[in-house]
Parts: structure tokens; sequence; C-alpha cells
């Protein structure tokens, strides 16, 4: 059903986590991004499944 093939599971990030624009581009490296808007550079990455256990023990 139209998967890639690729290996690799990509999450699209649709709005920038900063100034919330969409205005997105691909990163360099892998799973970074750059936000045309504010003009950041940052990661996505998976941190895991569940919650954290270290929530809220700040
Ligand atoms: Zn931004």
């Amino acid at each position: 059903m139209g998967t890639g093939g690729e290996g690799t599971a990509r999450a699209q990030p649709f709005h920038c986590p900063y100034c919330g624009e969409p205005d997105l581009r691909p990163g360099e490296q892998h799973g970074t991004w750059y936000c045309l808007t504010c003009d950041r550079r940052w990661r996505l990455a998976f941190l895991g499944l569940g919650p954290g256990e270290h929530e809220g023990d700040a």
C-alpha cells in the first residue's frame, strides 16, 4: 500500500515547533529540519514508546 521500501521511518513535521510556521525544509542530516521563517535548524528525534519515566520529575 504505497510503501517506499526504504526501510526508514520518516516523520514529517508540518509546523516548526518554535514559531509554528509550516515553512520547513529538510536539513542536510537525517532527521534535521530548517525553518525558513525563524531561521532555526533543529532535529526531529524519536525518543521511545510510552510516557517518559522522568517526565515531570524536574
Ligand atoms: Zn520556525
